[in-house]
């Protein structure tokens, strides 16, 4: 790298240009030591906007004033709420507003998502996901195999990194989908891993799944808000998603889902049904028999919860504001500045520690995150970043994992980063 670009100068001046940089001051800076921390967590639970507040406010203050009429009465009726988020979310993932709607949890939407798209019949049975999923992914997967009389060491068949090497090739989950071909029943990977940070090729597993004649489907907790989506274009059958990492929506806040256009009409198509999913001008004449929505709608069980969904709104509001085009370019510049920086502390200071990025080196091939290895060192330097006010992610025996998120975080953060590691490896 040029050696000036690991300077604070350097990146004081790109903070300068960057036509994103007012929006860090939309958002809550935890602080550490009195100081704004280095928060580069966002993959976990991203920051509060400001805004949030005003948005809980008006559902507080509706509830107050109507009580139960503010199903109707409130300026935004809860008895919609859910509506007011769904153009919103289906722009940053790219489907038709049918095919989206903002419901439950992650875990429990990929299990209802599960109930119509994994479908095993005779010899179709195998599930195929990625070695290391996340693991609430994992588990899903085991119990919806037992859950209809399969042993999941059987029915789930998991593609990993070859040996010696930490990426999971694309060619080698295409293989294996062909390999598998009529006994794969379905496709159900992270599309940006949460440990590695590794991007997969969606539209062509898709089309390979397809090939075989499985279901595929995406669990996108690291990849909406993050990378560019374009579920519908690709033909994806099912995804979910959470909306506390990169989209900023409150701890534990609600998910969304998606359903392929092709399949939302399909009233046959087996699901676990609630009320909330059930045909919106009949539903309070409270009368039996399911008549599904013909949207992804109709996955929905239960009425909104509107707060969670509030704050949520509140940081999609900002997303639509900015879009996710302008937050690709300034994500792409972010993460490749990070990781010149690691990469000319590697080389000035590899007789104290080596780090190795894992994460792919191709931006097409990542997203915000970077995972790196610190060779030769252990937790104790980890602790000492956190001291410095770097609030970052260790997972054993020595990985960190560190994602500059390009709505609030700055070039000088990851300068001062930079300075903390260096200081770290030298203690
Ligand atoms: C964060 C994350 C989860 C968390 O699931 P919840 O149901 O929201 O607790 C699940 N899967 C993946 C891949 C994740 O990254």
């Amino acid at each position: 790298m040029i050696a000036n670009k690991n300077s604070l100068e350097f990146a004081r001046e790109k903070d300068q240009k960057d036509p994103l940089k007012a929006y860090r001051d939309r958002f809550f800076m935890p602080q550490v030591n009195g100081e704004d921390a280095i928060y580069f967590t966002g993959n976990s639970l991203g920051l509060q906007p400001k805004s949030v507040k005003d948005y809980l406010q008006e559902e507080l203050d509706a509830w107050k004033e109507y009580g139960v009429e503010g199903h109707f009465e409130a300026k935004k009726p809860w008895f919609a709420y859910h509506e007011f988020l769904t153009e919103k979310i289906a722009k940053i993932v790219g489907a038709k507003t049918e095919e989206v709607v903002v419901t439950h949890s992650l875990t429990t939407n990929l299990h209802l998502l599960m109930v119509s798209f994994y479908r095993p019949t005779g010899n179709r049975y195998k599930i195929l996901c990625e070695k290391k999923a996340f693991p609430s992914d994992q588990y899903a997967l085991e119990s919806q195999a037992r859950y209809h009389g399969y042993d999941p060491t059987d029915a789930i068949v998991e593609v990993g990194p070859r040996e010696g090497e930490h990426l999971i090739r694309h060619e080698d989950i295409l293989a294996k989908i062909a390999e598998l071909g009529d006994s794969l029943c379905m496709v159900m990977i992270g599309g940006v891993n949460y440990y590695s940070g590794q991007l997969f090729d969606m539209a062509e597993i898709t089309k390979a799944g397809h090939a075989v004649g499985a279901t595929v489907g995406f669990d996108l907790a690291h990849a909406t808000g993050n990378v560019k989506l374009h579920l519908n274009e690709w033909g994806v059958d099912f995804a979910a998603w959470c909306s506390y990492k990169y989209l900023n929506s409150s701890p534990g806040g609600v998910s969304g889902l998606f359903v392929h256009e092709k399949h939302v009409t399909n009233k046959e198509l087996p699901r676990f049904a609630g009320w909330w999913g059930h045909d919106k001008e009949s539903r309070f004449l409270m009368e039996p028999g399911f008549n599904p929505i013909p949207t992804a709608e109709s996955w929905q069980l239960s009425n909104a919860p509107v707060l969670g969904m509030a704050a949520h709104l509140a940081s999609l509001d900002i997303f639509d504001e900015v879009g996710m085009d302008q937050l690709i370019e300034k994500r792409i510049e972010l993460t490749n500045y990070l990781e010149e920086i690691i990469n000319d502390i590697s080389e000035r200071k590899g007789h104290l520690c080596q780090f190795e990025i894992i994460t792919p080196a191709n931006p097409e091939n990542r997203g915000a995150q970077l995972s790196i290895l610190a060779h030769g060192k252990g937790k104790s330097m980890f602790d000492s970043l956190t001291q410095k006010g770097v609030i970052a992610d260790w997972r054993e025996p020595n990985v960190i994992r560190i994602a500059p998120v390009p709505l609030y975080n700055s070039f000088e953060d990851i300068y001062r980063f930079g300075q903390c590691l260096e200081q770290a490896i030298e203690e």
